[in-house]
């Protein structure tokens, strides 16, 4: 008879510091799996199917969004469509990334890292991008053609160097200051978060106030601002796995909510964005700069390149100097394969 036989899955102690996660006790894949292992793991029950699962599928939803789009605007030579270009390249490529990360990240200790390296990476390229659409569609009419409005693309495109460097640096503090290192991560993704929405803060303030203008768009704007506070508390709390350790592995934990409200939100935004660009457009041509090549798809290829090569630097640092992420990984690698293989 034909059986399949599904990879071991290991508890928390028998797997390196480096791949346990607060509050999950079971549900690890080997540390050591094959590229092919790992494919196949996403359709057994570990516990990062649902996390690949999760960015997955929005994935492909945010293509069918891009194409139907395609067909509807002139992406090639409407240059007031840039921005959107940019911002839907990036939606579709975020969950991407992260979804491959969650998917081959138990082939090696380095490979963990360098994973999400990757998956920092594109998060910070994603915050650019809103960057890159709020500066065209987003900016308060009192503020189009201000300095900030002038500045804010350049400001972005240096947020997202901090943003990968800092990120990418706090993996390397992870086994030895965790608080340290989980302050940093958080504080890395705020700060830019923080910026992009600064003209989003003051089109809602300039609205309690009572002078509106273009507010259609301002519910999508509010459902995505709430879904994205939600992110960042999952992220940091670790709710609920920290009040029931080993009740939440496989369904239900932090990271898997995360990943659900980061998606949800960027529904939101991108129907709000879609919006404003929409329902602006004639204020915008008269009053606002047309948007430039430069300060769109350039902006990105050049945040592009400078991410890569900042990935590439830490990448390069783990793999000849290994010690520095952590002294005890290599150890507990080695007691875990001598007990289980
Ligand atoms: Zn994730």
């Amino acid at each position: 008879m034909l059986s399949i036989k599904l990879p071991q899955l290991f508890s928390i102690h028998q797997v390196p510091k480096v791949f346990r996660e607060d509050g999950i006790i079971s549900g690890y894949r080997h540390p050591r799996s094959s590229a092919l292992d790992c494919v196949l793991s996403s359709f057994q029950m570990t516990n990062e199917t649902v996390n690949i699962w999760t960015h997955f599928l929005p994935t492909w939803y945010f293509l069918w969004r891009f194409s139907v789009l395609s067909s509807s605007l002139d992406f090639l030579s409407e240059s007031y469509t840039w921005p959107l270009l940019v911002y839907m390249v990036l939606i579709c490529l975020y969950p991407f990334t992260s979804s491959c990360a969650h998917t081959f990240s138990t082939m090696s200790p380095e490979a963990y890292h360098i994973c999400y390296f990757f998956d920092y990476g594109a998060l910070s390229l994603y915050s650019l991008g809103c960057a890159i659409t709020y500066a065209s569609y987003v900016m308060p009419d009192c503020w189009v053609n201000s300095w900030l409005h002038r500045h804010f693309v350049p400001i972005a495109a240096g947020n997202t160097l901090i943003c990968t460097g800092l990120s990418c640096y706090s993996r390397f503090l992870e086994l030895e200051f965790p608080r340290r290192s989980k302050m940093l991560r958080t504080a890395a993704f705020v700060y830019p978060f923080l910026f992009d929405n600064i003209p989003l803060f003051y089109r809602l303030l300039l609205c309690c106030g009572g002078t509106c203008s273009h507010s259609e768009a301002l519910s999508s704007h509010c459902y995505h601002l709430i879904f994205a506070f939600l992110t960042g508390f999952l992220f940091a709390s670790h709710l609920p796995e920290c009040l029931a350790p080993g009740r939440f592995d496989y369904i239900g934990h932090s990271h898997q909510l995360f990943h659900i409200c980061a998606v949800v939100g960027t529904h939101f935004q991108m129907e709000a964005v879609l919006t404003d660009m929409t329902v602006r457009k004639s204020w915008l041509v008269a009053h606002a700069e047309v948007p430039s090549f430069m300060g769109t798809v350039g902006t990105l290829s050049l945040g592009f390149v400078l991410n890569l090569a900042i990935i590439s630097l830490f990448s390069g640092v783990l793999l000849w100097a290994p010690h520095l992420i952590g002294p005890s990984q290599g150890a507990s690698l080695q007691s875990s394969n001598n007990k289980e293989h």
